[in-house]
């Protein structure tokens, strides 16, 4: 229902502020509660002052919403699985390593379960699984504790920077990542759940093959890390990139993949070349085509299950999902 100062029209040109500024900053301090006596009289009943200084304004029955109808400006793109390291078999033959060290051998699958996520916090995931606590009690007569995942976390290190050494490109995506650089005018940022020792490594590697982005984070620059949007928002800063809408984040697992939609960043996630179907480009191409299916099918299952925008097999699909990124947000839609 219109306001009574409303339907008096004569109220709706005034150009002074509805409550002085004055009492707004008393009312921040808790010292003024009341609507000031200055107010026209014309306006008391009207106004209505909520949770602190929050003004309800109801001459109007509309809130101007700003909305970006830009295009994109950034793509922030995962490291293992979505650029290099088809498979993912990296950090997940080095976490194997390190629980056999320990005497607590873990499968392929347990190893993969949490990746995405900053390494230490996925050996206390692995660590937490029902599975491997009872491994490690029929071996130890205790449950695995802190130290036991600072110990591991500890010989992981060095472990995955010398294996980064040796990290392949994804077929194409050299030249997919140079390809919308400049069609689309895209700054390229980077995040990952590797710490920045084994970034530094993995930069070197990826660069000596065609591949710099404008920007690194790593898991260990950011409070916390994947799914938490933290290293979505460092980009962004290092990038000079803004609003959050124009960026398009892509990766290979569910963390990842959240780590995008927290943010409010369009999010894609990659099947193919990633952790879910687990396997490198030659493996791929050698699995029969039921076995294919199934592992994809699965992998699409898991990225679209956590959220993402778009799931597509491999970073070299990208293009057509950046114009049709551009489409939405000119049509008004935003992530
Ligand atoms: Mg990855």
């Amino acid at each position: 229902m219109l306001s009574k100062a409303v339907r008096a029209g004569s109220v709706l040109n005034c150009a002074r502020p509805l409550i002085p500024a004055t009492a707004i900053k008393l009312k921040r301090r808790g010292i003024e509660t009341k609507i000031p006596p200055e107010t026209p009289s014309s306006l008391k009943g009207d106004l209505k002052l909520v949770t602190g200084s929050s003004l309800f304004n109801p001459r109007t029955e509309y809130r101007m919403v700003r909305k970006y109808q830009g295009r994109l400006k950034a793509c922030i793109l995962d490291w293992a699985g979505t650029v290099v390291d088809c498979g993912v078999y990296s950090p997940a033959v080095a976490f194997i390593d390190v629980f056999a060290q320990e005497g607590v051998p873990i499968t392929m699958e347990e190893a993969r379960e949490p990746m995405g996520t900053h390494k230490k916090v996925h050996i206390r995931k692995i660590t937490e699984s029902e599975a491997v606590r009872k491994r490690w009690h029929e071996k130890f007569g205790r449950y695995p504790n802190e130290e036991d995942v600072e110990r591991m976390y500890q010989k992981f290190i060095p472990q995955q920077i010398s294996s980064l050494e040796s990290s392949q490109m994804i077929s194409g995506a050299v030249e997919t990542v140079s390809f919308i650089k400049k069609e689309f005018n895209l700054k390229i940022g980077s995040t990952t759940g590797f710490t920045s020792a084994m970034v530094d490594k993995l930069k070197t590697t990826a660069s000596k093959q065609g591949y710099t982005p404008d920007c690194y984070v790593a898991a260990d620059e950011v409070p916390q890390a994947r799914p938490h949007p933290y290293m979505v928002w460092l980009n962004a800063i290092r990038l000079d990139v803004n609003p959050i809408q124009a960026i398009v984040k892509v990766d290979d697992t569910a963390d990842g993949v959240r780590e995008g939609t927290s943010a409010g960043c369009w999010s894609v996630g990659l099947a193919k070349t990633g952790n879910y179907v687990a396997l490198n480009e030659e493996e791929i191409a050698a699995l029969s085509k039921e076995d294919y299916e199934r592992k994809i099918s699965r992998s699409y299952e898991i990225l679209s299950n956590a959220g993402a925008h778009y799931v597509i097999d491999t970073i070299n699909d990208l293009p057509p999902v950046i114009e049709d990124i551009n489409r939405r947000l000119a049509s008004g839609e935003n992530p």
